[in-house]
């Protein structure tokens, strides 16, 4: 008779393959890691310091093809997957967020373009984006049409072949970078939601003005700017759907893109980790490594339990835009708002962990903790996940 199983060796408990993520997630996770920790890594602390936009970033992941990653092969992507996609942005924002957000608003921006583009506009548009070779922006927010975004006033209003596009746009993401910009605006005053479009704006147009916004807290690295159109023409070729159904679209581009911004804020909550563990063997009081200390070790494991938890929905959110479900809304609402939290609260038990050391400039968890602060701001606030969650289990 055979005797009982053998134990696993102590070996055997190392991380094992992870069931979520298919041949394809697993290859495109091994390279973006090796890219993000051998080459953005090093970058990360001065994209922040300096607070200029890494174009040197942008070439890398032009020339790795990484904002391939989440287009079509038929649109010169390399991968439809939204998994795919969330996996590369958490291993960038693992080391660099403003980084991350490079390859989050290229999808944003294609993804309208990708859901509702005709043919030609896709085929026109969509190979640009995959390449990187045009950065694209996602313009929504208003000054005063931010939570609310159906309250927007900019206009645009048709003129033969063209539409004539008046307003301003505000916190624009690659706002001064982006040479492809979808822009949602008033086509009808009288019917409210049901009277915004989308358009897309191309390379720089005559009245278009981009004013940089300094002094971010945090993704100091990323553009950030307010847009002014004044009588801007955009080719009715440009409109992206019917006229009225902008808002709409708009939504339904949000529940795809919360998932990348959960991933950014996975990534940067498990670097903080990564730090956490590495600076909490090293150092040494009471003539021991703190790691040693049982207060840091449960804090270290609250931390690695929060993470592994936030990945549990930011993967299931990135599986449920592949699958098509029909809760997308309330998963990607969900995925967004745990992460987003658990990002800042693992990233201020990682600068307790430092102590005086996670104060400064030289470690790195200082960065992700300013960073960490966006996840919970943009894409709607995580008081608007709640009520995007809650709309969803009451209805
Ligand atoms: C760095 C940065 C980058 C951004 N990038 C982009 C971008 O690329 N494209 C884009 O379109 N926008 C972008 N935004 C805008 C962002 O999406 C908005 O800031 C966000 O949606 C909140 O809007 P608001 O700032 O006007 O805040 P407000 O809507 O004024 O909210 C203020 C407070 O009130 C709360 N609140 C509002 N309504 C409710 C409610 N009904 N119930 C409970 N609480 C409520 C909010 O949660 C928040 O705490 C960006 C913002 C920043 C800071």
């Amino acid at each position: 008779m055979a005797g009982p199983p053998a134990l696993p060796a102590p070996g055997a408990l190392a991380p094992g393959r992870d069931p979520r993520l298919g041949e394809e997630q697993l290859a495109i996770q091994a390279s973006v890691r090796e890219l993000a920790q051998r080459r953005i890594l090093p970058r990360a602390a001065a994209i922040d310091e300096t607070a200029t936009f890494p174009w040197d970033v942008v070439e890398l992941l032009r020339g790795h093809g990484a904002f391939a990653i989440g287009f079509p092969l038929a649109w010169g992507g390399v991968s439809s997957s939204a998994l795919s996609l969330v996996v590369a942005i958490e291993e960038v924002a693992r080391v660099c967020a403003t980084s991350a957000l490079l390859l989050a608003v290229q999808s944003l921006g294609g993804t309208p373009i990708a859901l509702v583009g005709t043919e030609a506009q896709q085929g026109r548009l969509l190979p640009d984006l995959a390449s990187g070779r045009r950065l694209a922006a996602y313009a929504l927010s208003e000054a005063d049409a931010g939570s609310d975004p159906a309250a927007m006033r900019t206009r645009a209003v048709r003129a033969g072949d063209d539409y004539v596009l008046d307003g301003a746009k505000m916190w624009i993401t690659n706002g001064e970078v982006a040479e492809l910009i979808v822009v949602f605006a008033v086509t009808d005053p009288a019917a409210g939601a049901h009277g915004i479009s989308a358009f897309v704006v191309e390379g720089r147009p005559p009245g278009l003005t981009r004013n940089p916004i300094h002094g971010k807290l945090g993704i100091r690295g990323s553009s950030t700017a307010e847009l002014v159109f004044d009588g801007v023409r955009v080719p009715a070729a440009n409109r992206l759907g019917a006229e009225g159904d902008g808002f709409a679209l708009a939504m339904a581009v949000l529940d795809r893109s919360r998932p990348s911004v959960a991933a950014q804020a996975l990534g940067i909550a498990q670097g903080a980790v990564d730090e956490a563990v590495r600076y909490a063997r090293q150092r040494r009081q009471f003539g021991r490594p703190i790691a040693e200390f049982q207060g840091i070790q449960f804090m270290l494991a609250d931390m690695a339990t929060q993470v592994e938890a936030a990945r549990g929905l930011v993967y299931l959110a990135g599986s449920r835009i592949d699958d098509g479900g029909p809760d997308l809304s309330r998963i990607a609402a969900m995925a967004k708002l745990f992460a987003s939290d658990t990002a800042m609260r693992v990233t201020t038990d990682a600068v307790q962990v430092l102590g005086g050391a996670g104060y400064v400039r030289e470690f790195p968890v200082e960065r992700m903790m300013r960073d960490a602060k966006i996840t919970q701001i943009y894409e709607g606030t995580n008081q608007i996940q709640r009520l995007v969650i809650a709309r969803r289990l009451l209805e």
